[in-house]
């Protein structure tokens, strides 16, 4: 293995951080379709597909540097929202915890100077920036949104967005 025994557990561990932010959007598209709101159900899909795409290339980069594979048992995702805005405030809530995991592991590949993770690192710290502000944008626009009828208003503008992403 190229990479300390401890950046390996903890990159494993930032697998199941992205494989539970996968879990996490499913439910949250699962309760946008229940609510008919089904383009912002879209987004959370599409978010939860590139949570999956996250997890396989922290996998790929175990597997490129010698090391196992581990994955675990996943927490029950949330299931229970009252409303569009209390999601989007979650995802975004969600969305800070995933970057200080990562600056974590940042911290982390510098302290055992592990220059080749600290590297790979840096595309997850650039994308979470895009995560955090797209999602707040998100939850700006919802939080303008006065009742279903704005919702379903914004669900055109989030088509848009969805296309030009
Ligand atoms: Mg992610």
């Amino acid at each position: 293995m190229m990479i300390p025994q401890k950046v390996a557990d903890q990159l494993n561990e930032q697998v199941k951080n992205e494989f539970f932010a996968a879990w996490t959007y499913l439910s949250m598209a699962y309760a946008f379709e229940t609510m008919g709101l089904k383009i912002f159900a879209k987004w959370f899909f599409k978010q939860a597909e590139e949570e999956r795409e996250h997890a396989e290339k922290i996998a790929q980069y175990l597997l490129d540097q010698g090391a196992e594979v581990k994955l675990t048992a996943l927490d029950k995702p949330a299931t229970q929202f009252k409303s569009a805005e209390e999601i989007v405030a979650g995802a975004v809530a969600h969305e800070k915890q995933v970057t200080q995991n990562i600056h974590d592991l940042v911290d982390l590949a510098r302290s055992e100077n592990d220059k080749a993770t600290e590297n790979f690192l840096q595309w997850f710290v650039e994308e979470q920036v895009e995560e955090v502000a797209s999602t707040t944008e998100l939850l700006d626009m919802v939080k303008m949104a006065q009742g279903p009828g704005q919702l379903f208003m914004l669900e055109n503008r989030l088509y848009h967005m969805l296309e030009s992403k």
